[in-house]
């Protein structure tokens, strides 16, 4: 039995440790400790979730219900926890102040097992309808009378959604292999898995019951696959000598969704794999007509204005994934989802068909849709011809194309040179990344009123494990958009800075990593500023960066690498 105290511990040391080395044998101990069932769980803690993330779940409990658990474990009243909160900053922090100083000894103190602990979470997360409130509470008191300060300060933290240890999900699949294998040998078969499935808890049990298991992994209905990610480059002529002949496509700028069908049960699933299916009530109803039993199937969803016969640029495409007014919106704003992709039919793992082949399942299946269509696509073999495809896609009004090798396999959770992007470039700009918000700053001058002056931007480097820093970035906002910004950062500051971020530059405020900006820019430098790639010394930074949009649909998983900065580095010094 696997003890939270042991686990605590653990979460300890690796919030003050930053090489990813020390936390994969951290945690490998930990895991070696695991049952089936305890490995699960301990994965999902370190997640910071309940369930994966398509079932939804969470523990429906703010920063009030939290506080108020706090004063009644401890005995203090509510304005004094309130009080040293907001000198504190951090929840967590606070219960471990308070659970030093409790004023009431708990009659039963036991020692709290991980299996107990989250169970718990469980049931909190559970509790609905009236009288749901005070039974969390409850539950919530329950488990800080029995934990010592230390679990006190995760406990808290975990229901209130702020963990933040810094342990990515490569981190987590590395630590399982070692406490398995004694090294990473077992990484790769534990990843392919991981990316048909998304269900990082599911992989642990499975694995820690039979690991020959997980070699036969396959995908299957409700369970969605990590998406294939697109690679770059800069021209038609590097793309047709990467690909040869292939397959040209729009590149529609809306968003992204994997639609899974089995019978009559009919679910959707946004780029971060999150359920959409209650917001777009159409798009159900026409899968649910489909004539195929079993069916998943991604596309690119835009909003089409009735009234005026177009489609509604992304910004406002976005306004269909709402929670409220659905029924008005999908008869004003219908959405047509553009099918780009098939991984499951009737039964069949689609994904290692070549995608030649799978295009032609598409074309037979959507090509009469109203609704659900093909998207549209060309084959050709020649950069004239490509050119001549992305040139008409811009006319169009849309953002570029994207060219796909024929003969490769759905690269589920990978970004491989199985879809190549071609955008249209903003300005005179090279490029833009995806970047993650990690900081921002209080504005000058007129900035000063919406308190927004910009925010500090980074990439991610998938070998250390570290957020590195590419720009400040202070235009592109508009004036409403200054005070979204505002509005969303000032909810998710944090008294430190995330725990994997490498950083040589101050902000007026830390944020939680979440929010991802696409960023347009005139060319990389090199900065003794900023991190990117740095390896001590000069890093890459972008030069006249500017916020183009705010990527709602994407997540932390997919912003851009330190390495594709060095490779669009590289290929700006060939130009
Ligand atoms: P990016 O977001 O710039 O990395 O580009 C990849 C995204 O383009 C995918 O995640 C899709 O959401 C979107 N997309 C639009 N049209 C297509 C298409 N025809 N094939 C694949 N992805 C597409």
């Amino acid at each position: 039995m696997l003890l939270f105290r042991d686990v605590c511990a653990a979460f300890d040391v690796i919030e003050s440790k930053s090489g990813r080395l020390e936390m994969t044998d951290l945690l490998a101990e930990l895991f070696k400790k695991c049952t089936p069932k305890e490995a699960a769980y301990l994965c999902y803690l370190i997640q910071g979730i309940i369930a994966p993330p398509y079932e939804g779940i969470d523990l429906g409990m703010g920063e009030r219900f939290a506080l108020a658990a706090i004063a009644s474990a401890t005995g203090y009243p509510s304005f004094e926890v309130e009080k040293h909160f907001k000198k504190s900053g951090d929840l967590g922090d606070t219960a471990t102040e308070f659970s030093k100083k409790k004023k009431q000894l708990s009659l039963l103190s036991n020692d709290l097992s991980l299996e107990y602990v989250f169970e718990t979470f469980q049931k909190i997360s559970k509790a609905s309808g009236s009288g749901s409130q005070e039974l969390k509470i409850k539950l919530l008191v329950e488990l800080l009378n029995n934990s010592d300060p230390l679990e006190a300060r995760y406990i808290i933290r975990f229901v209130n959604g702020s963990l933040r240890l810094g342990v990515g999900d490569p981190t987590i699949l590395d630590a399982i292999s070692v406490s398995h294998a004694g090294n990473k040998s077992m990484r790769e078969q534990l990843e392919r898995a991981y990316n048909v499935c998304s269900d990082l808890g599911l992989i642990a049990k499975s694995f820690f019951t039979s690991p020959s298991s997980i070699a036969s992994f396959h995908v299957s209905p409700f369970k969605p696959l990590m998406p294939a990610l697109a690679e770059r480059l800069n021209t038609p002529k590097e793309i047709i000598e990467k690909l040869g002949e292939c397959i040209v496509e729009n590149k529609y700028d809306g968003f992204r969704m994997q639609c899974h069908k089995s019978g009559d049960r009919v679910e959707m699933y946004s780029r971060k794999l999150e359920r959409m299916t209650p917001m777009l009530p159409e798009v159900v109803e026409a899968i649910r007509n489909l004539p195929q039993k079993e069916i998943i199937f991604e596309g690119e969803a835009l909003a089409y204005d009735v009234s005026k016969k177009r489609y509604l640029p992304f910004q406002q495409t976005m306004h269909r994934r709402r929670k409220h007014g659905i029924e008005a919106a999908s008869k004003d704003y219908p959405l047509r989802v553009f099918v780009f992709d098939i991984l499951y039919l009737d039964g069949k793992d689609m994904t290692d068909a070549p995608y030649a082949d799978r295009r032609k399942t598409i074309e037979k299946l959507f090509l009469k849709g109203k609704l659900l269509m093909p998207s549209e696509a060309k084959k050709l073999k020649t950069a004239t011809a490509l050119e001549a495809v992305f040139d008409a896609s811009l006319s169009a009004g849309l953002e570029g194309i994207i060219a796909k090798d024929l003969a490769a396999p759905y690269a589920a959770g990978k970004r491989k040179f199985a879809w190549i992007k071609l955008k249209k470039s903003y300005g005179k700009s090279v490029d833009t990344i995806d970047g993650v918000i990690v900081g921002y700053y209080l504005g000058l001058g007129q900035r000063a009123e919406f308190e927004f002056g910009g925010v500090l931007v980074c990439v991610y480097n998938p070998q250390s494990g570290k957020l590195e820093t590419v720009a400040k970035v202070a235009s592109g906002f508009s004036e409403s958009e200054m005070k979204q910004m505002q509005e969303l950062l000032s909810r998710i500051k944090t008294p430190k800075p995330p725990a994997n971020l490498d950083c040589k530059i101050a902000v007026d405020f830390w944020v939680e990593p979440k929010y991802v900006v696409e960023v347009a820019f005139d060319e990389l430098t090199q900065s003794p500023n900023h991190t990117c790639n740095s390896k001590g010394g000069k890093g890459l930074a972008l030069r006249f960066p500017r916020v183009v949009k705010l990527r709602e649909d994407k997540g932390l998983s997919e912003i851009t690498t330190s390495d594709e900065v060095v490779s669009m580095f590289e290929l700006q010094r060939g130009k």
